[in-house]
C-alpha cells in the first residue's frame, strides 16, 4: 500500500505552544542549518501562529516549508481570535494540521467543525493534515477500530478529492502522545490499513492512493521512527516532542530516510 508515498517521506513538525518567541526562532534557525540534510524528505514546520511570519523569513530558500497547527472554517469575518486559511496562506503555508487531539479535547472541537475546516482547505488548494487516534479506554475497549472510522468519516464524508487535492491522514493513538512510549510497528501497520479501509469506502482506492498519505504520529524520536518507516503503509512522521530540538528532529528526518 506505500504507492507513491515513500518516495519522499514527509516528517512535520508540531511546535506546539510550548516556545517562546525567540527559543522558537532560534529553533527555526538550527533547521535552516540542517535542512540541507533534508534532501529526499518532504519537511513542514508548524510554530505558533505568532511566529509564522518571522518563522517563514528563516526558512525561505531552506529544505523545509511553513505548515501551520490549525485554521478557522471560513475564508474572512466576524470570527474574533480566529485565523483565516487565507490568512496562513499569505505566510506561505500550504499544510495545516486539523483535528489534534488536543484540540479535540480541550476546545471541544467537533467532527463538523474538523470537516469544516478540512473543506475550506481544500477548495483553497491547501492540504489539511487530518488527526485521527483512539483514546486508552477505547483501545483497552476494542473499541479503536469503531472510533477511528467514525473520526474518518465525519470529518471526510462528502468531500471530492480531484486531481489537484492533497491530504493527509496522520494516526495518531492518544494514549502515546507525548508520552515516550513506543508503539509495536505492527500495530502501527494494521491500525493505517483499518483508516485506508474507510478512506476508501469514502473515496476510491485509487484517489486514495494518489492523493492521501497516511503518517504516524505518537512519541516519534530519532530512536523508533525507522521502524515505524519501515512498515509499508507509513509514508511520514507527525513529530511532537523531538521536533522541540533541531539535532534530534534532525535525526529523526535522517532514521525516516534511512528506512
Ligand atoms: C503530537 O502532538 O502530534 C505528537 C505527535 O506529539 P509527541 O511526538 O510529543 O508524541
Amino acid at each position: 500500500m506505500r504507492g507513491n508515498n515513500h518516495k519522499q517521506p514527509l516528517v512535520i513538525a508540531n511546535w506546539k505552544m510550548k516556545l517562546t518567541a525567540s527559543a522558537a526562532l532560534d529553533l527555526a534557525r538550527k533547521i535552516k542549518k540542517a535542512s540541507a540534510k533534508y534532501r529526499g524528505a518532504e519537511v513542514v514546520v508548524c510554530p505558533s501562529f505568532t511566529e509564522l511570519g518571522a518563522v517563514a523569513d528563516i526558512l525561505d530558500g531552506s529544505g523545509a516549508a511553513l505548515g501551520a497547527q490549525d485554521c478557522f472554517w471560513e475564508e474572512q469575518g466576524a470570527f474574533t481570535g480566529e485565523v483565516s486559511p487565507k490568512q496562513l496562506a499569505a505566510y506561505g503555508v500550504a499544510t495545516v494540521i486539523v483535528g489534534h487531539s488536543e484540540r479535540r479535547e480541550h476546545l471541544r472541537e467537533s467532527g463538523d467543525m474538523i470537516h469544516k475546516k478540512i473543506r475550506v482547505l481544500l477548495s483553497l488548494g491547501m492540504r489539511p493534515v487530518l488527526c485521527v487516534g483512539e483514546s486508552f479506554d477505547e483501545r483497552a475497549e476494542g473499541q479503536k477500530e469503531v472510533s477511528l472510522a467514525a473520526q474518518v468519516h465525519q470529518a471526510l464524508d462528502g468531500l471530492w478529492l480531484t486531481r489537484a487535492h492533497e491530504l493527509v491522514v496522520a494516526y495518531e493513538p492518544v494514549w502515546v502522545i507525548g508520552s515516550g512510549q513506543d508503539i509495536d510497528p505492527n500495530e502501527i501497520e494494521h491500525t493505517h490499513q483499518v483508516i485506508r479501509q474507510s478512506l476508501c469506502d469514502i473515496f476510491t482506492p485509487s484517489v486514495v492512493d494518489e492523493h492521501i498519505k497516511i503518517i504516524y504520529g505518537g512519541s516519534v524520536d530519532p530512536e523508533n521512527v525507522g521502524r515505524y518507516m519501515a512498515k509499508p503503509s507509513v509514508a511520514g512522521v507527525l513529530v511532537g516532542t523531538a521536533s522541540l530540538d533541531a539535532t534530534r528532529f534532525s535525526a529523526v528526518v535522517a532514521g525516516a530516510l534511512k528506512s
